[in-house]
């Protein structure tokens, strides 16, 4: 049986991954699988999924990591529907609510101070757009709107958002979702965050009971659901909301006057406020003017208590939270406001002022452009405090990736023991790559070592640049790495150089993405360029080389940078996996970064290429690193030429390419 899949031949696995994911949908057990790109994962899991979706009356919800990872489950989908159903079969895409709404105010807010916002004028039936929305719609529109979400569902957010309608888009789309989509395809937030996820599927959304939930490139996750649960507040942020009260103060005793309130008490709650930072503000620079510079940078611990030193601590708390709030839509009327970035983040205060288990929270300062600032951190700990809401809430969930190792994947989510997992070598032929490892004793580049022995990595690097065919990609495992080698090495090398960018060389973050993106166009259709980038940086993750990139060498083991953070975390995964903490916040971080960067050469069965580990991290040979190897993909571990001779290297890449 073929399960709606739509091509006249599958590849190698593909009927492996349609019958695991029916087993998951069969048995509600979780489904967790790593496998190439090049297999064709979305189809083999959305084929299956949407057939029994179909036939039990459940949705499929697709969620990806980026919006241009949006149109391909949608065209999957139209030709599964083309060839298999009679009945009609509908699926569409939503984007950011924020984004989606036609309201000035919502491009000066965040992210929550919109959610509120909206929920508030929707409750109070003040949003023009949002009242009425179901009789101003037009019975011809619906026909329209509901014949694209069958017949051309990548079609249908974009004319929908262009409609010049004056209607709440983001409601329009939902509801045509909630009523009649079989697959909805849609951005991580929806379901990682708590406010988008309660808009979405709370009691007037979609019902997540009722929806198999896919996520797709889901190696971002753990990363990704403990960002949405953390929170970060900067000195200045403080500072500028200071100036901010004072700025708007007369505009919002005016308003708060016309609402009923007095003047004198108005302006008594404004200066407590005000001054409830500034002592705040100061407190932290008095904490850290008293230790050295090395510990600044690392991190110090944050207990609020010790800071914020009033007698009713939650009570003065809230006050200060309520008061930002109104401050944040007085000033919202005329500009973008800080304000509700620090209600937000005294709000996580009082939230987690127990939870010492899943939360660090720690100070640190940053230097920028010759200034330093601080940062007060409370970042969550464990990605299954965000993501188990969602098992339990859902039908059931997959996920997949080319570089997830289910084991640890597993555990750090918090699915269940019985959760079915699996992993697939590459489909394509080992002729098309040569994969080598090169653990040279002096082949460190952390922190310690990556001032040693620089002549001799340079030379190696250049002559395995100048060995090689075609495009290279040229990936160091960190800018600071990047910024000593680089300009010893680039007068040698007989390619076009290009360079990321780096941060602090652009003023402001439009130019740097420009600039970002033009090095990249320029390199991509180039033929003989050599793009020197950082693992952590853009070019190494999520860019699709196809056909135009023909080796990759990563250079060094990108570990994470040791913070204070990051030591927590060891602990924290100490306790909860038993012992294997730095494996699980340094080691498998830096594997999957290398494997991602290594994955950029292959793409299709017409790519061809040589891909060089380089660094004394990835050899089985030393007993310290012998785990690091155990966990690089099978293909790669039986495949590649094992040596620590330049020239045996430089002979393997001339070889490959003769051949
Ligand atoms: S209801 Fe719609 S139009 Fe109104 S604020 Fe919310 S998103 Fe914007």
């Amino acid at each position: 049986m073929d399960f709606w899949f739509p091509y006249d031949e599958k590849r190698q696995y593909q009927n492996d991954i349609i019958l695991k994911t029916l087993e998951c949908l069969k048995s509600r057990k979780g489904l967790i699988f790593s496998a190439p790109t090049g297999i064709g994962k979305t189809i083999s899991v959305l084929a299956p999924a949407l057939q029994f979706a179909y036939q039990n009356n459940l949705k499929v919800l697709f969620l990806t990591n980026r919006i241009n990872q949006q149109v391909l489950p949608l065209k999957e989908f139209k030709k599964i529907k083309d060839k298999f159903c009679t009945e009609p079969l509908y699926a569409g895409r939503i984007i950011s609510k924020k984004d989606l709404c036609p309201r000035d105010e919502a491009k000066v807010k965040d992210l929550e101070g919109f959610y509120s916002y909206c929920t508030k004028l929707k409750q109070e039936n003040e949003c023009k757009f949002y009242k009425g929305l179901k009789q101003k719609l037009r019975e011809e529109d619906k026909d329209i709107f509901k014949q694209l979400l069958r017949d051309n569902p990548t079609q249908f957010l974009n004319v929908l958002a262009l409609q010049p309608n004056g209607l709440c888009t983001h409601s329009l789309i939902k509801q045509f979702l909630i009523d009649y989509a079989n697959l909805v395809v849609l951005d991580y937030n929806y379901l990682l965050n708590p406010f988008i996820r309660k808009d979405f599927f709370g009691r007037t959304g979609i019902d997540l009971n009722k929806c198999i939930v896919v996520f797709d490139e889901s190696h971002n996750l753990p990363e990704k659901t403990r960002e949405v649960a953390s929170r970060v507040l900067s000195s200045a942020t403080i500072t500028s909301v200071i100036r901010e009260i004072d700025n708007y103060e007369d505009q919002y005793i005016d308003e708060k006057m016309d609402e009923g309130g007095d003047r004198d008490s108005l302006e008594e709650e404004l200066s407590f406020v005000q001054d409830f930072l500034r002592k705040f503000h100061d407190d932290v620079w008095l904490i850290l003017s008293k230790k050295a510079d090395k510990e600044k940078e690392f991190g110090i611990p944050f207990r609020p208590r010790e800071i914020i030193k009033t007698s009713s601590f939650e009570k003065d708390v809230d006050l200060v939270v309520d008061v930002l709030d109104d401050m944040a839509e007085v000033v919202e009327k005329t500009k973008k406001s800080r304000c509700s970035a620090i209600s937000g983040f005294l709000e996580k205060v009082l939230e987690t002022l127990n939870d010492e288990e899943n939360f660090v929270k720690f100070i640190n300062v940053i230097k920028r452009e010759k200034r330093e600032y601080f940062s007060i951190n409370i970042k969550c700990m464990d990605s299954s405090y965000v993501f188990t809401p969602i098992l339990k809430d859902s039908y059931c969930v997959i996920c997949f990736s080319g570089t997830i190792e289910p084991t640890y994947f597993k555990k750090m989510l918090g699915f269940p023991e019985d959760t079915l997992t699996m992993s697939f070598p590459s489909p394509f032929s080992s002729d098309q790559r040569r994969y080598i490892i090169y653990p040279n004793a002096y082949a460190d580049f952390t922190l310690k070592h990556r001032r040693e022995n620089i002549e001799e990595k340079c030379s190696d690097l250049v002559d395995f640049i100048n060995s090689m065919k075609g495009n290279i990609l040229v990936v160091f495992p960190s800018e600071d790495v990047f910024k000593i080698y680089v300009p010893l090495i680039e007068g040698r090398i007989k390619k076009n150089v290009f360079k990321q960018p780096m941060n602090e060389e652009f003023i402001t973050s439009r130019e740097f993405r420009k600039e970002g993106h033009r090095v990249l166009k320029d390199f991509q259709t180039s033929k003989n360029g050599v793009l020197f980038t950082a693992a952590f940086g853009s070019y190494a993750e999520g860019v699709d080389y196809i056909h135009v990139l023909q080796n990759t060498i990563v250079v060094g083991f990108p570990f994470p940078k040791v913070n204070y953070e990051r030591d927590r975390l060891t602990e924290y995964f100490n306790n909860k996996f038993e012992g294997s903490g730095s494996f699980l916040t340094y080691v498998l971080p830096g594997i999957q970064k290398s494997i991602q960067a290594a994955g950029r050469v292959i793409r299709d069965l017409k790519d061809k290429g040589t891909i060089i580990f380089y660094g004394k991290q990835f050899g089985k040979g030393d007993w310290r690193y012998r785990r690091y190897f155990t966990i690089l993909s099978q293909e790669i571990k039986d495949e590649a030429i094992y040596t620590s001779e330049r020239e045996e290297v430089i002979e393997a890449i001339k070889h490959f390419w003769r051949e």
